[in-house]
This record gives C-alpha cells, sequence and structure tokens, in this order.
C-alpha cells in the first residue's frame, strides 16, 4: 500500500474516461495527469483510497511513443484541453475504445452483435470552437488578466490565445483590453463584487464569418461603450452584433439574461448543412458545426427516412437535429425544457420554411408519457413512431422516458449521447425492451479532450429490416 508523497515509478497501461493515464505499483492502481499509454514515469503520490490513488507526474523516465509535445503552453494547467500531449490519431483510438469498452462491459452489448464504424475524426483537430468565453480579472498587483480558468478553479490563466478557437478571439481580446486600459474600465472581481467586465463571448460563424462579441458585465451599463464599438468595428472584419449582458449576481453562471445590443445585429448567422440558424449572445449552439453535420448526417441516414415518418427529436435544443430531420419526414416533434431554446427552433423554423415541425417546452420524460397517455384516452388507439431520436445531457435518459419509448413502439431509436457510459445503461434498458443495437457511429466533435459523441441506432426486433 502506498502512501502520501511516496515516489515511485509506474508503465502508464491504460486511460481513465477523464484523460488521466493508469498504471499499477504493486498491484496498486493510480491515475496520473498528463501521462500517455506507454509512458514509463516517476511519480508522486497524492491522494489514497482503498484500491487506487492519484498520482502527480513527476518525470518521464520513457517517453511513450504516442506522446508529442503540446501545442499550447498552458496545456497542463488549464481546464480545457486534457490530451493535448496525445498525437491525434492515439486521440481518436482511445475514443474508439472507450466507446466500444462502455457499451460492451457497462452496456452488456455483445461484441459482434451489432456494427462499430471507426470514428469520424476531425481534418484539423485546432481551432474548431466557433465559441470562446475569456474570464477578465486582475492579479495581485492589479494589472488586467484575460485567460482561462485553470483546472478546477477560479484563477485565471492569462492567455489570448487558445488552439481551440479562431484566431479572431485574439484581436477582440487586445482591443477591449485597450479600451478597459484607456478608459479606466475595472475588471470585476469575485471576492469583493466590484469592478465591471466579468467575461467576454466570442462567436462567430463558421460558413458566414460572421462575429458576435458580447461583454458581460456587473453594471447598468458600459461607460464609453461607444469607444469600443468605434474600436471593434475598425479592427474585427465581419463584426456582425456588439452587445453587453448584464450579470450583477454574485454567481459562477457566466450570463445575465438582460441583453443590450451596443451595435449591429442582436444575434448571428450559421448554417449546418442546409439549415440557417440564428444565434443570439444566450442561445446554445453547438461549437464545433463542421463535425456536428457530420454527427447529424449519420443521424439521417440510421433514420432511414422516406418522408412518410411521424419523427420524434427528444431534447432537442434549438431544434438543430429536428429541422436537419424535418425535410426527409412527415412530420417531426421536438421537445426542450428551456423555453427560449424552444422559441429560437420555432424561428429556425420559420426562417428556414419548415412547416412540418412542431415544439413543446419541458421534460421529455413528462411531455411524452403524457403525450402517450392523452392520445391513447382521446383516441382509443395506441400512439405510435416511425422514428425516435434521443439527444440527453451527458445525465442520459430517465427510465419512465425509456419505458414510453418503448411503449411508442417506433421501429427505430436513434440515440445521439455525449456520455457514453450512461448511454451504455441506457441502451441496456432499451435492449431489455425488446429492442437491438445495430449501428455504433462515434464522433470526434472536441479534439484534444476526453469528450466523444456517439451515435447509435437500435430496431425493434420484430421490425426485421
Ligand atoms: N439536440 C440539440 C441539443 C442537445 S443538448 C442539439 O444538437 O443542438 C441537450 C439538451 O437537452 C439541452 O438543450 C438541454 O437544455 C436539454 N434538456 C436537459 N434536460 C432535459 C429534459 N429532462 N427534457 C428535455 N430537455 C432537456
Amino acid at each position: 500500500m502506498l502512501e502520501k508523497n511516496d515516489i515511485v515509478t509506474v508503465i502508464i497501461e491504460d486511460m481513465s474516461m477523464n484523460g488521466e493515464g493508469i498504471g499499477k505499483s504493486n498491484g496498486y492502481t493510480l491515475f496520473v495527469k498528463d501521462t500517455v499509454v506507454g509512458d514509463v514515469a516517476e511519480v508522486k503520490v497524492m491522494k489514497t483510497k482503498k484500491t487506487y490513488g492519484y498520482a502527480r507526474l513527476m518525470k518521464l523516465v520513457t517517453p511513450s511513443a504516442e506522446r508529442i509535445q503540446a501545442k499550447c503552453p498552458i496545456a497542463r494547467q488549464c481546464g480545457g484541453c486534457q490530451i493535448q500531449e496525445m498525437s491525434y490519431e492515439s486521440q481518436l483510438r482511445f475514443k474508439q475504445n472507450l466507446v466500444k469498452n462502455n457499451l460492451e462491459r457497462l452496456g452488456g452489448i455483445l461484441p459482434g452483435t451489432y456494427e462499430l464504424y471507426p470514428i469520424i475524426g476531425m481534418e484539423e483537430p485546432w481551432h474548431y470552437r466557433n465559441k470562446a468565453q475569456f474570464p477578465v480579472g486582475a492579479n495581485r498587483e492589479g494589472e488586467l488578466l484575460m485567460g482561462f480558468y485553470a483546472g478546477r478553479t477560479h484563477s485565471i490563466i492569462e492567455t489570448e490565445k487558445c488552439f481551440l478557437g479562431d484566431s479572431v478571439n485574439e484581436c477582440v481580446l487586445s482591443v477591449i483590453r485597450d479600451f478597459m486600459t484607456k478608459n479606466k474600465i475595472a475588471p470585476y472581481n469575485e471576492e469583493t463584487g466590484r469592478g465591471i467586465v466579468r467575461h467576454i463571448l466570442i462567436r462567430k460563424g463558421v460558413r458566414t464569418g460572421q462575429v458576435m462579441v458580447c461583454v458581460v458585465i456587473n453594471a447598468g451599463k458600459l461607460p464609453h461603450s461607444d469607444k469600443l464599438v468605434q474600436a471593434l468595428v475598425s479592427q474585427i472584419a465581419g463584426l456582425a452584433s456588439v452587445s453587453v449582458s448584464i450579470n450583477r449576481e454574485n454567481t459562477n453562471v457566466i450570463m445575465g439574461n438582460e441583453i443590450q445590443v451596443l451595435w449591429g445585429s442582436s444575434y448571428i448567422e450559421d448554417y449546418i448543412g442546409e439549415i440557417l440558424y440564428r444565434i443570439s449572445p444566450l442561445s446554445f449552439f453547438q461549437v464545433n458545426p463542421v463535425q456536428t453535420e457530420k454527427l447529424y448526417q449519420k443521424v439521417l441516414e440510421f433514420a432511414q427516412l422516406t418522408g412518410q415518418e411521424t419523427v420524434w427529436d427528444l431534447y432537442c435544443g434549438i431544434g438543430t437535429i429536428s429541422l436537419f430531420l424535418a425535410r426527409n419526414s412527415k412530420r417531426v416533434y421536438g421537445v426542450e425544457i428551456i423555453p427560449q431554446a424552444i422559441d429560437n427552433a420555432r424561428e429556425n423554423a420559420i426562417i428556414n420554411n419548415i412547416s412540418n415541425a412542431e415544439f413543446f417546452v419541458g421534460k421529455s420524460e413528462e411531455v411524452l408519457p403524457k403525450f402517450f397517455k392523452d392520445e391513447y384516452r382521446k383516441t382509443g388507439v395506441r400512439p405510435t413512431a416511425d422514428v425516435i431520436v434521443v439527444d440527453p445531457p451527458r445525465k442520459g435518459c430517465e427510465e419512465t422516458l425509456l419505458s414510453t419509448i418503448a411503449e411508442m413502439a417506433p421501429k427505430r431509436i436513434v440515440y445521439v449521447s455525449c456520455d457514453s457510459a450512461t448511454l451504455a445503461r441506457d441502451l441496456k434498458s432499451l435492449t431489455a425492451y425488446g429492442y437491438e443495437v445495430r449501428k455504433v457511429q462515434a464522433v470526434d466533435q472536441f479534439g484534444q479532450t476526453v469528450h466523444v459523441e456517439t451515435v447509435v441506432l437500435l430496431a425493434c426486433k420484430e421490425h426485421r429490416q
């Protein structure tokens, strides 16, 4: 048994879901951040539990062949990227294995009974994010800081460059830095609740090139805002929207609900496939639309639509998948918990001339069972659907939803997941209700991080196809 501060040498044999390397010392498992499979490393034990512990990398004795030099100088401190020191091919292999292992070990899906396609990777795994949120603060000397939070903390690491974001971010930050310095606008201080500028949100339409800048402030108005607008207009190509978001609460929530437009439009626009979306500062939008399009193409392929189907899109957000599928279906119903997202979904349907999509606000696990019961009572006929798509947040679906889905007996279920562990749990339930996993496709939307998206096609056993 190891103790805190012990120093041992381990061979990293596996990776955890969080991207830590896993090595063993005399049979005792250690999780070591910043290591890669194949590394031989000298590590210092930081924390011990009964059957495993956590250790810190002290020295690489022999670096793994899969290891590369991280591009970003602050990759280790920053909370954003976990696996920059793995080559991109190794990252993809890691994600593919993670999905396969979770489905087979946690989900009980038998190897060889389903088609597992090779993961769809990114052509360019850098600079893919269309959105960045930079916290603003000051160091002990009172100098202005803009950058990112260090992992699991609120201390800001100074950097204007993120290798996952667009290069416009650096230009915008430098304009705002200059504006704040010249006009003596104080950054917000989380401890005292004083100061003005809290965060800077920057979004860019990847296909349209439109840029949005939204400054989150702890005040009713941004002083000298006309000067900021002037500077941004003259220096930022593609600028389409400048606004402030008022957030006077002492909270970790970044955005405040009141938005004041300072210049241009209240939203920017971008496309996924042929569908145009309006994106306002508060709306959710996929951060990597290039890969999202590939993901949705898979959803469309798995759904096998002919134009005659009734489709449900549960956890629909701003209707992204619903609208993507609408042109190939008879009718699409979307369900989402956030009312503003449903407003966006309805608006997006209108600007794209889509009239066969209908949206409901509420929890999927409440809306669908209620719809099912009400319809059954009204018509005496068991309501059905041809295809049901779910795209839940990390915690996955509630059992009441899964059982209602099964009662509606869709021919196909397409499950889109951002967490393959909860996906596996839910697949286990759906298999028990008479569905079979047919196809699995992982898609990398977030290179350099441990996150991976998975699309699964399930078919009802009775509907052989
Ligand atoms: N399919 C959308 C969004 C997926 S993210 C897209 O691709 O853009 C998951 C969505 O589920 C979020 O919009 C979140 O607000 C919503 N959500 C979370 N819990 C929910 C619940 N219980 N019922 C319905 N929607 C929920």
